[in-house]
């Protein structure tokens, strides 16, 4: 706690005092009259009498401005006191407090200054908006005015300062009027909470990425089944409400097992890794492919037809065909089945749906691999020109 600063006498002090001196010399004066006179054998004892008296109501009135000057040392004393103690609670504040007057900061506690980067003198010289970051001076500048204009009494809000270093830092507000003799001073209380703001964009910047780590296949970025719940549901909604199609394709790669054998599992693995690849140069727009597990995989394409969904399978069994994954030094090439369903005239809800695609992906698989089959009514991967002789010459050496 700092020591109280010893107070200047007000001038009501000093003319207390004044008083005080004054009276006590014409005391003095009566005091050598009247002895004068009473030694005197021709005094007149009236007028002796008249001193005494006058005496008498010096003596009581000296007394009682005496006892007044002391009430008020003792009061200033104790002003004093508070004063010490309240610039001892806002010196060392944790918040930064600031008093604007005619524009320019009065007065500025230690923590203010720290804030911003100043000295104390420093800040002084400063308008207050150069330390607003320029993207909120004119929101801060406006608050500033309804408290001058007395449209606002208290404004509490966020803004981004700027530091003398330049930096920017994020600050919380209260501030406030004091009217002094019909003066309107603006206080500021700060807060800065840079680092609370920084957390908390860290934390949401990290859930954002727990939230895509969980939706995604981390072996080949591609969505994950639990999206594919989600997203075809949504689809399916929709397409039912508007009276639309959606279609589903469901890939399995051919004799997959027989890669994993002869090339080894991480082989396999840079092989289900070229398969993402592919399938994120073919999506488009609204589409969405997942990796439905192990080396399966599913495209939903909403508004699409039957029809187009047979030919974008087509298209993707093409490429995947020609695909050639270097491990090792060693090309190894595979194919893939095909099976597509599509909403309503396949199924209503995703598992009927899935079970639809899964049931023309077996007949892909049955009648030869390397193709594509339709629905319930299962159509020959001959329709779709899916290239005979593109067998899974690699994957089966
Ligand atoms: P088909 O043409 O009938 O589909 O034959 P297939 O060999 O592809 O099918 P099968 O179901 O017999 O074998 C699938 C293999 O895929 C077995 C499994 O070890 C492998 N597999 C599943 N997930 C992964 C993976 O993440 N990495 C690797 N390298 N292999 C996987
Ligand atoms: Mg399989
Ligand atoms: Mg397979």
């Amino acid at each position: 706690m700092p020591e109280p600063e010893a107070v200047a006498p007000s001038a009501n002090e000093l003319a207390l005092e004044k008083e005080v001196a004054r009276l006590n010399k014409i005391i003095l004066a009566l005091m050598d009259r009247a002895e004068r006179s009473a030694s005197a054998q021709y005094s007149e004892y009236g007028q002796f009498q008249t001193t005494v008296l006058l005496e008498d109501q010096i003596r009581l009135r000296t007394a009682e401005l005496t006892a007044a000057l002391a009430e008020i040392e003792k009061a200033n004393r104790a002003l004093s006191f508070s004063e010490a103690r309240f610039r001892g609670v806002v010196s060392q504040s944790i918040v930064g407090i600031a008093i604007v007057e005619d524009g320019k900061f009065s007065y500025t506690n230690a923590k203010f200054n720290q804030i911003f980067g100043y000295t104390a003198d420093e800040i002084r010289q400063i308008a207050p908006a150069d330390t607003v970051s320029v993207e909120d001076r004119a929101a801060v500048a406006e608050s500033i005015r309804h408290r001058l204009t007395g449209e606002l009494n208290e404004a509490d809000y966020g803004f981004r300062g700027l530091r003398k270093d330049g930096a920017i830092i994020d600050l919380e507000m209260h501030g406030s009027v004091l009217e002094v003799d019909g003066k309107r001073l603006l206080i500021s209380v700060l807060l800065d909470v840079t680092d609370r703001v920084r957390a908390a964009r860290e934390l949401e910047a990290l859930q954002e990425a727990l939230r895509e780590q969980s939706i995604h296949d981390s072996l080949t970025g591609l969505y994950n089944r639990y999206h594919l719940e989600d997203f075809l549901d949504r689809e399916l909604t929709a397409a039912g409400r508007a009276g639309g199609s959606v279609s589903v394709v469901m890939m399995d790669v051919d004799h997959f097992k027989a890669v994993n054998d002869h090339y080894g599992h991480l082989a396999g693995d840079e092989v289900l890794r070229a398969f993402g690849d592919v399938m994120k140069q073919h999506v488009r727009g609204s589409d969405m492919c997942c990796r439905f597990g192990g080396e399966e995989f599913l495209l939903v394409l909403p508004g699409s037809s039957q029809d187009v969904a047979a030919q974008r399978a087509e298209g993707l069994r093409r490429a995947l065909a020609a695909t050639r994954v270097v491990y090792n030094g060693e090309p190894i090439s595979v194919t893939a089945s095909f099976g597509v369903a599509t909403f309503p005239r396949d199924g209503a809800t995703l598992d009927q749906l899935v079970a639809a695609a899964d049931g023309a992906l077996y007949t892909a698989k049955a009648t030869g691999r390397d193709r594509v089959c339709i629905g319930k009514t299962t159509r020959s991967g001959d329709d779709l020109e899916p290239g005979r002789g593109h067998q899974t010459k690699a994957a089966t050496p």
